[in-house]
């Protein structure tokens, strides 16, 4: 049977052209792009698209742009075997992470893609990589499931998970990293699945639930030498912060001067959600390895273990949206819930 794939058009370097008045990229529409591919033409798939309004560059996403997705991805996903979102690739893996939050009990493939060169252009990515993001999600195995019933990146012949994603070069093809999880597929001559990495649903006649209401009260805290008390304190006391990710150093270590880990302590007693994830791209958490690793465990905050950053604030959007008790939250947090961490 023929596949349906929705792919859905936010703007990015993708679609963009150069403006000839001041030689900066701005977005063009989705026709011109598959005029730009008539090799889907080929494919036993049927495309229908949807287009934001307006495009953007993926700078300007906000959390709407994402409430709208998972709407949209609602609303059609009885129509489509899988979705295909066009999107710039600045903010990617912060998109790709909250949705993967956002869409629960996903039976079919939602994967983003974009590239560093518009499709325009002689020597573009965007060609195969839309190319093979179609392949993908149309693709289902012997039983007729997804192959990849997951929230993922396609970039340069891999196919990572979404919460897992880094963008990793702002000039290389291979843009995209995913240190902490092996690629869900990589593209040869044959597109090759990982299946043991590849998550399932526990049902797949489970119904797509989608949870739009998003907690925005995140700061994210980089320590770094030199930082003064007064910049931590703006960031980790301001009364609208609900929860902080301390993005620290190594193994999940930061400064062990009194006046950080006081400002930590008042921090926690006063309620907020304090969650370590390091500044390394790839390793994990481990605050029972160095002394000042175990002072911050001992002062109240929680491992962020493996995640990257981008999906530590998508988890912590999703999770404080759908509930103000704050007890829960952390007990989450620590929680593998689609594949962001490794447990
Ligand atoms: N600034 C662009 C964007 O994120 C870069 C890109 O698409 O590669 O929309």
């Amino acid at each position: 049977m023929t596949a349906s794939i929705l792919i859905i058009y936010t703007g990015g370097t993708i679609g963009m052209k150069e403006d000839p008045m001041d030689g900066t990229l701005k977005p063009f529409d989705f026709s011109q792009i598959m005029e730009e591919v008539p090799e889907l033409n080929k494919f036993d798939v049927k495309i229908d698209s949807y287009t934001f309004d307006p495009l953007i560059d993926s700078s300007d996403v906000e959390p709407s742009l994402w409430i709208s997705l998972a709407e949209l991805i609602y609303e059609r996903y009885e129509d489509y075997d899988g979705f295909i979102i066009l999107h710039g690739t600045d903010t990617m893996a912060y998109s790709a992470s909250t949705l993967s939050f956002m869409l629960e009990g996903l039976t079919k493939p939602v994967v983003f893609t974009g590239s560093q060169l518009p499709i325009g252009v002689p020597r573009t990515d965007g060609k195969e990589n839309l190319i093979s993001a179609v392949e993908i999600a149309a693709a289902k195995d012997y039983e007729g499931h997804a192959r990849v019933p997951e929230v993922c990146i396609y970039f340069d012949s891999k196919l990572l998970r979404g919460n897992r994603s880094t963008k990793y070069s702002a000039e290389a093809f291979n843009a995209f990293a995913s240190p902490n999880c092996p690629p869900l597929a990589e593209a040869g001559i044959q597109i090759r699945y990982n299946t043991d990495v590849i998550r399932k649903p526990i049902y797949w006649d489970a119904q797509l639930r989608v949870q739009t209401r998003l907690d925005t009260r995140v700061a994210i805290l980089k320590v770094h030498p030199g930082m003064t008390p007064q910049v931590m304190r703006s960031v980790v006391s301001d009364p609208l912060t609900r929860a902080c990710i301390i993005e620290t150093y190594g193994s999940g270590n930061a400064l062990s001067k009194d006046w950080f880990l006081d400002i930590v302590r008042e921090a926690a007693s006063a309620g907020k959600i304090l969650l370590n994830v390091t500044q390394c791209k790839s390793g994990t958490v481990n605050m029972n390895l160095y002394a000042t690793g175990a002072t911050l465990k001992h002062a109240g905050v929680l491992s962020g273990s493996d995640i990257t950053t981008e999906a530590a604030l998508g988890k912590l959007f999703s999770l404080m949206g759908r509930s103000d008790n704050d007890g829960w939250v952390k007990t989450m947090l620590e929680k593998n819930l689609c594949g962001e961490i490794t447990k």
